[in-house]
C-alpha cells in the first residue's frame, strides 16, 4: 500500500484497469450457498480470484461453560489464509493479521444476527481464504453471512461487503491485489443493505473528505449489487433443497 512504483501503469490509456475492469466495476462475482454437508451452514464466494470458503457451526452448545452468556448466544470467528493461498506458502499458524481480522469480520457480522434468540450457546463462524488476490476480509463477510443464513440462524439482514481503493489518483470499487499493492488508500466497507446500517469501515492510507464520501458512495453502489446476488444465490439454494433431501 502507497508504494507508487515507477512505470507500473495500473490503468490503460483507455482508462481501464489492469484486468479490463471500468473504475466502478466489480470482478465476476460467484456465490453458492450450502456447499458443505457436514456443517450446519456454508457458502463459496468468489470476488474474481479471490476465493472464501465460510462454515457455520451451532447455535450449540460447546461444552467450555465459561464462554456461554445468559442472554444471548456467543459469536465466535476465525479467519484464515489456507497455506496455498497465497503467491508464496504462508505459514499455517494464525498471523497477528489473521487474529484481527476473526474479531473485525466477527463485530461486522454481530449485529445482523438475532444472538438474544439462542441464550447459553456458541456460534462458530470459520472463514477459509483459499486463494487470495485483495478483499478477502469483504468477500469472507459476505460469504459468512450467506453461511449463518443456511444454518438457519434467524437474521436482521444479509451483510455484505466490498473494498474501494484509491489507485493513482482514481477511485475503484474492489481492488485486486496488485491495485491494493500499489494504491495510496484502501477502504474496506460492510453493511447490511436493508437496514443501510455499515457494520465495518476501515480506512488504510489517505483520502480528503470528498473523496471519502464519494469511495463510501461506491462501496453502496458495489454492496447493493452483491447483496441481489447473495438474495439469488440463497433463492437457488432452497429451490433445488427439496430435490436434493
Ligand atoms: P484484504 O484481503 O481484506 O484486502 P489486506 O489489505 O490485508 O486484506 O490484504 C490485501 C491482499 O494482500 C490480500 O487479499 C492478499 O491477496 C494479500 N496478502 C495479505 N496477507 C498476505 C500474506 N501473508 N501473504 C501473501 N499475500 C498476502
Amino acid at each position: 500500500m502507497g508504494i507508487l512504483k515507477p512505470g507500473i501503469k495500473l490503468f490503460t490509456d483507455e482508462g481501464l484497469r489492469i484486468d479490463g475492469r471500468r473504475p466502478d466495476q466489480l470482478r465476476p462475482i460467484k456465490i453458492e450457498v450450502g456447499v458443505l454437508k457436514n456443517a450446519d451452514g456454508s457458502a463459496y464466494v468468489e470476488y474474481g480470484n479471490t476465493k472464501i470458503l465460510a462454515a457455520v457451526y451451532g447455535p450449540r452448545d460447546p461444552g467450555a461453560r465459561h464462554i456461554l452468556l445468559p442472554n444471548r448466544a456467543t459469536l465466535r470467528c476465525r479467519y484464515h489464509m489456507a497455506p496455498f493461498s497465497t503467491h508464496e506458502r504462508k505459514s499455517p499458524a494464525p498471523s497477528r493479521r489473521e487474529i484481527e481480522l476473526s474479531k473485525v469480520i466477527r463485530e461486522a457480522l454481530e449485529p445482523a444476527v438475532i444472538v438474544e434468540a439462542f441464550p447459553r450457546t456458541v456460534i462458530d463462524i470459520f472463514i477459509e481464504v483459499l486463494n487470495a488476490d485483495g478483499g478477502t476480509r469483504t468477500a469472507g463477510v459476505t460469504a459468512a453471512s450467506l453461511a449463518l443464513a443456511d444454518a438457519g440462524i434467524p437474521m436482521r439482514d444479509l451483510v455484505a461487503g466490498v473494498a474501494v481503493g484509491k489507485v493513482q489518483g482514481i477511485l475503484v470499487l474492489d481492488e485486486n491485489e496488485q491495485e491494493d499493492m500499489y494504491g495510496e488508500a484502501d477502504l474496506p466497507v460492510a453493511a447490511m443493505p436493508t437496514l443501510r446500517e455499515i457494520t465495518l469501515l476501515q480506512l488504510n492510507g489517505v483520502l480528503t473528505e470528498e473523496e471519502f464520501y464519494k469511495a463510501l458512495e461506491l462501496a453502496w453502489q458495489g454492496i447493493n449489487q452483491i447483496y441481489k446476488l447473495q438474495k439469488e444465490a440463497l433463492k437457488k439454494r432452497y429451490a433445488g433443497a427439496e430435490e436434493e433431501e
